[in-house]
């Protein structure tokens, strides 16, 4: 059973500009920088034709958005799905400069995005897609200017095809300089140890230092899981390694529930074979609203934006929501989930372990190193940690919730960054 987008749905981009406005207030922002953050620098979108299998020609829509490169290249993912349009993609460019300011990475903020279902395509369909896209974004991307990486519906394979159809555009002898114009290729071609799981990850370690700060036991802890894909499917693996177990899994294809503890590696193993969870035989299957009502310590939403909303939030029984997805609540989920107690890890801070690996893939590229997987968990532990740390203390000396105190720490460096450089001319 597909799942239907909640009626009261709010228009995501709006969503995207109350979270600045307020954060705004708490940082003085200056009025111009106010201006000038509220709208993406660039905006680039594509119509271009692609050839499908049976010798028609379709025509698919690509969005690149450009939102901030004060701070250095633009970098954000690319995502494939039939539901991107214009705002979303503008919202989830934001969140990238929020993201890589509030985790002290050198990278401004972008997304990219094709309007496409990719389920519904042959390899070779998805390789010409992605191809022709890279080719017409041109000069738009570079490793030191614009890097995008995979999101929603794209993974390792199509950062190869993305950096093959880039390198190829230039001289040979330029080639190799040009690997790190993507990130979250596969290791092969470039890519880094732990870079699949990062996101993850990186939520993982969120979670255990709020627990820390909590004095809660992951040991024995439940958590259900909104989208059973690379965030979803690894965050639930490693969270059941430390003793935690997954009762509730939702993708498109629909819930399923078991009190007893769901197998995130045999689910993954169900999904990569079926296409989803439906029928999974280790549980049984729910409708839309029972799965929000499941009552779990942790719930993390790793699908699509604008799901925790005035009609799930009041279902929801959870004493955690640690947003692996970009964007999933609107004002009023989380207005709600305030009113109910629910601790709430943000976005810009929980989901940042795959723009930090993508970091590090790219500083490896240009130096030419290969760091091990315990480098790479380490150094991506050490930066979630101290962005944890960060902004709780901005939390507690604001008196403001721990996605504000995301954004305070965010603008507060960017805002001494445009204050140094000044606005040109
Ligand atoms: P993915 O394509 O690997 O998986 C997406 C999952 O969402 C799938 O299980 C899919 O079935 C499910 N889904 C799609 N539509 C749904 C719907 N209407 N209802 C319920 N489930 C639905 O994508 P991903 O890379 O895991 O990304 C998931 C989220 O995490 C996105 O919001 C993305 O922006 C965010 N994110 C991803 C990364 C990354 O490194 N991949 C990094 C940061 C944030």
């Amino acid at each position: 059973m597909a799942t239907k987008p909640a009626k009261q749905k709010q228009n995501v981009y709006e969503v995207a500009q109350a979270q600045l406005n307020r954060a705004a207030e708490t940082v003085h922002l200056e009025d111009r920088l106010h201006m000038i953050l509220s709208q993406p620098k660039n905006e680039l979108i594509i119509n271009f034709p692609v050839r499908m299998d049976d010798g028609s020609y379709r025509l698919f829509k690509g969005y690149r958005i450009q939102h901030n490169d004060i701070m250095g290249p633009y970098k954000g993912g690319i995502r494939f799905h039939p539901e991107v349009h214009l705002d979303e993609v503008k919202a989830l460019a934001a969140w990238m400069t929020w993201k890589c300011a509030v985790m002290e990475i050198p990278f401004g903020g972008a997304k990219g995005g094709v309007k496409f279902d990719p389920r519904a395509h042959t390899q070779a369909e998805l390789e010409r897609v992605t191809r022709r896209f890279t080719h017409a974004l041109g000069d738009n991307i570079g490793p030191n200017y614009d890097i995008p990486a995979p999101d929603m519906g794209t993974n390792a394979q199509t950062m190869v095809w993305m950096m093959d159809t880039y390198m190829n555009r230039g001289p040979s002898r330029d080639k190799n300089a040009q690997r790190a114009v993507v990130t979250g290729k596969s290791l092969p071609s470039g890519g880094s140890q732990g870079r699949e799981k990062a996101t993850g990850q990186g939520l993982v370690y969120v979670v255990q230092e709020w627990a820390r700060e909590f004095d809660f036991s992951l040991d024995g802890a439940t958590f259900a899981v909104q989208g059973f894909g690379n965030v979803g499917s690894h965050a639930a693996a490693i969270l059941s390694r430390m003793g935690a177990s997954m009762v509730a899994a939702q993708d498109h294809t629909g819930a399923i529930y078991n009190a007893e503890g769901i197998h995130p590696r045999r689910l993954a193993r169900y999904v990569a074979e079926t296409g989803g969870v439906a029928g999974y035989r280790g549980a049984e299957a729910v409708d839309r609203a029972s799965f929000f009502a499941t009552e779990v310590d942790i719930f993390i939403p790793a699908a699509l934006e604008m799901q925790i909303t005035a009609e799930t939030a009041p279902l929801m029984r959870c004493k955690l929501v640690v947003e692996g997805a970009n964007g999933p609540t609107d004002l009023e989920g989380e207005a709600i989930l305030r009113d109910k107690g629910v601790h709430l890890l943000p976005d810009i801070l929980a989901n940042a372990g795959g723009v930090t690996v993508s970091y590090f893939e790219w500083l490896q590229n240009r130096r030419a190193e290969s760091w091990t997987l315990d480098d790479v968990d380490q150094r991506l532990h050490e930066m979630i940690v101290r962005a944890y740390r960060t902004v709780r203390r901005l939390a507690k000396e604001h008196g403001v919730d721990n996605r504000t105190a995301a954004y305070v720490h965010g603008l507060n460096r960017i805002q001494e960054v445009y204050r140094e450089r000044g606005i040109f001319p």
